[in-house]
C-alpha cells in the first residue's frame, strides 16, 4: 500500500506539470512604457490584494506599439500603459485599444483626462508649467504661457527640443485654444526669445535656468522636484501660468500617463479590474508619489512635496486633443523654427 501510493505521487508528478494553464489562471499581461521601479510595486500590491498575478513587459512605447501591432490577435498584453495623452491617442487611433465601459473608471477620473470613445483613461497628471530663476525674474513678471513670447523674454527663454512628444501635446492644446495662426505667432515669438538651441531634457532645460544662462522655462513638474531634490539650493522656483484667465485658455496645460485594455486582451475582465484598481484611492497613491505626479482621480490627496510647489487651476481641455492636433503641432513648430 505504501509501496502503491509513492508510486502514485511519481506519477501524478508529471502529470501536473504536463497540464497546460488553465483558461481561468488569474493573470493579467500588461505592457508598459514606464519603468519597473515605478509599476512593481504597484502591480505586487495588487496581486497581495486579489491574488491576482500581474505579468509585464517594459520598453519604450514605439516599441511596445509596433509589437502590439505586429502580434495582432495573438497578443498576450491585456493592457497597455504609456504616458502623454498623444501617445495614448495614437495607439487608440491605429485600433489597439478597446472601449471600456465602466462606472467606476468614469467616477474616478474627471472627463477632460479620459478618452471620449473610453478607449484609455488618465492615471496620473503631470502639470508643464513655468520655472523660473529666483534670483533674475521679479515678482509680477510672469502671467501666461502666451507672455513668454513677448520681446520683454528676448533672450531669457529656455525651452526643451521640439522632438519631444510633451512640447508637441502642449502645442497642439494650444492650436485647440487659439486657432493655428495664432498658435504660430506665440512659438515664433518663443524663439526669437530663446537664449540657446533647445535642451534633450527638461533636466537640462532647468539646470540652463538655475545656471544663469536664460531665466525660464517649460517643464513636467517632476523633473523640478527630482533635481530640487539632489540639489536643493539651486534658486528654482514653480509658477503657475494662466491662472485668472476666465475664458477657454484658463489654467495650466496637464497631461496624464495613463492605460486601455488592448484590442485582442484574453483576459479583458481582469485588466477592466487592474485599471479601475489603478485609479482608485489607495492605488492612485502609489501610482503618482513615486514620481512627484498629481493623482488623476481628485479626491486623492497629493504628495506631500507636490503640495509644496502650491495648488492650481488645471486646464480642462480634452487631453485626447493632443493626439487629434499632433500632426499640425509638429508642423507648425517645424514652420515656427522651433527645433
Ligand atoms: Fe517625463
Amino acid at each position: 500500500m505504501k509501496m502503491l501510493s509513492k508510486l502514485l505521487a511519481v506519477l501524478a508528478v508529471p502529470t501536473l506539470l504536463a497540464m497546460p494553464p488553465t483558461a481561468s489562471a488569474a493573470e493579467v499581461v500588461v505592457y508598459s512604457a514606464r519603468n519597473e521601479q515605478l509599476i512593481k510595486p504597484l502591480f505586487d500590491a495588487y496581486t497581495r490584494e486579489t491574488g491576482v498575478e500581474v505579468k509585464f513587459v517594459t520598453d519604450k512605447e514605439g516599441p511596445l506599439m509596433a509589437r502590439l501591432k505586429a502580434e495582432g490577435k495573438n497578443t498576450p498584453a491585456d493592457l497597455f500603459l504609456t504616458v502623454d495623452a498623444g501617445n495614448l491617442w495614437q495607439a487608440a487611433q491605429e485600433g489597439l485599444l478597446r472601449p471600456v465601459n465602466s462606472t467606476a473608471l468614469k467616477a474616478n477620473i474627471p472627463a477632460h483626462l479620459r478618452d471620449p470613445d473610453n478607449e484609455w483613461f488618465g492615471l496620473s497628471v503631470r502639470a508643464r508649467t513655468v520655472v523660473f530663476n529666483r534670483n533674475r525674474v521679479k515678482p509680477g513678471e510672469l502671467s501666461t504661457y502666451e507672455d513668454l513670447a513677448d520681446p520683454k523674454w528676448k533672450g531669457r527663454l529656455c525651452l526643451r527640443t521640439s522632438k519631444k512628444v510633451y512640447n508637441q501635446s502642449l502645442v497642439a492644446m494650444m492650436i485647440w485654444e487659439h486657432g493655428e495662426d495664432q498658435t504660430e505667432q506665440i512659438v515664433r515669438g518663443w524663439v526669437r526669445n530663446l537664449a540657446t538651441d533647445p535642451f534633450p531634457d527638461d533636466t537640462k532645460a532647468l539646470e540652463a535656468v538655475a545656471a544663469g544662462l536664460c531665466d525660464a522655462t517649460l517643464v513636467n513638474t517632476y523633473y523640478f522636484g527630482r533635481l530640487m531634490e539632489k540639489k536643493p539650493n539651486l534658486p528654482l522656483a514653480v509658477f503657475w501660468p494662466n491662472q485668472s484667465l476666465k475664458s477657454r485658455d484658463a489654467g495650466v496645460h496637464v497631461n496624464v500617463s495613463g492605460a486601455g485594455v488592448t484590442r485582442h486582451a484574453k483576459h479583458e475582465k481582469e485588466a477592466v479590474r487592474l485599471l479601475e484598481w489603478l485609479s482608485s484611492d489607495k492605488a492612485q497613491n502609489l501610482y503618482a508619489d513615486e514620481n512627484m505626479e498629481y493623482p488623476a482621480n481628485p479626491r486623492v490627496k497629493w504628495d506631500a512635496r507636490v503640495t509644496s510647489w502650491g495648488s492650481f487651476k488645471q486646464n480642462l481641455i480634452n487631453v485626447a486633443e493632443a493626439g487629434k492636433l499632433q500632426a499640425k503641432a509638429v508642423m507648425l513648430m517645424d514652420r515656427a523654427g522651433y527645433r
